[in-house]
């Protein structure tokens, strides 16, 4: 049973009766240019930011022993300078924990998809906002799915939170090996930022997407095991970033 209620909560599923047959990440297929609608409705609406930097979010999160699935939507809310940020993934998190849904299966976040605005936050160039490095990202598990989306822009990014996590080590990584020669490019005034690879599988075709998903996880069960659920998030962060001609050439095939 769906429904679907104009609250906090804007998503609610009874799975008690699916046993153990229930695939929360099959609910982002169907339901994918709505939910990424409600994070982008929440922001305009509710997302409080001193300086104009706006998020909404979208957490799927479930209970599973008690077979209840429920998408909280949150936004952030840092009125002035020098208050501690409260950030949009982490509010809607915190309305499902309060909810009793521990897992969380997908975060979508729109925001910006001003690249020198996100290199200001999380330290990257990137085609969207994706959670930042703190609070954000260490909520997320490693098979969460997450979905970045511009607030005003038709291009997304997904990753699993595994997947985040090792693009951010890389990062810094980077960023160590790359201090001195920075610095002395800096000293030179040499400093360009480098331009944004742009790999955008666009807001089309979600329903083959979804067929992908199904036939890459065929052989996978419906197990709460880390093992399954990395493997089923991997699957759907696959289907969610095929381009518009994979998909039609999956089709034709
Ligand atoms: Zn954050």
């Amino acid at each position: 049973m769906i429904r679907t209620r104009p609250t906090r909560k804007i998503l609610e599923v009874d799975f008690s009766s699916y046993g153990d047959k229930f695939d929360p990440l099959s609910l982002l297929f169907d339901l994918g240019p709505f939910l990424i609608g409600a994070a982008r409705a929440i922001r305009r609406k509710e997302a409080v930011s001193y300086r104009g930097f706006l998020v909404g979010a979208v957490a799927i999160s479930t209970n599973e022993l008690a077979g209840e699935l429920g998408a909280y939507i949150g936004f952030n809310y840092t009125p002035y300078g020098g208050m501690p940020k409260r950030c949009a993934e982490v509010h809607s998190r915190g309305r499902a924990i309060s909810d009793g849904r521990n897992r969380l299966d997908v975060c979508i976040a729109a925001g910006t998809t001003n690249v020198d605005d996100i290199e200001g936050v999380n330290y990257e160039r990137t085609p969207t906002l994706r959670p930042c490095d703190n609070p954000c990202l260490p909520l997320m598990e490693d098979a969460t799915v997450i979905v970045s989306v511009g607030a005003n822009d038709d291009i997304y990014e997904a990753h699993t939170g595994e997947q985040l996590r090792e693009i951010r080590q890389q990062r810094d990584s980077n960023a160590l090996l790359g201090q001195y020669s920075r610095k002395r490019k800096q000293a030179e005034g040499a400093y360009t930022p480098q331009p944004v690879p742009v790999c955008d599988p666009g807001f089309v075709d979600w329903p083959a997407r979804k067929t992908l998903y199904e036939e890459l996880t065929t052989h996978l069960g419906y197990g709460s095991d880390c093992g399954t659920r990395n493997d089923r998030a991997e699957a759907a962060v696959f289907a969610l970033r095929a381009s518009g001609a994979e998909l039609t050439e999956l089709r034709a095939a």
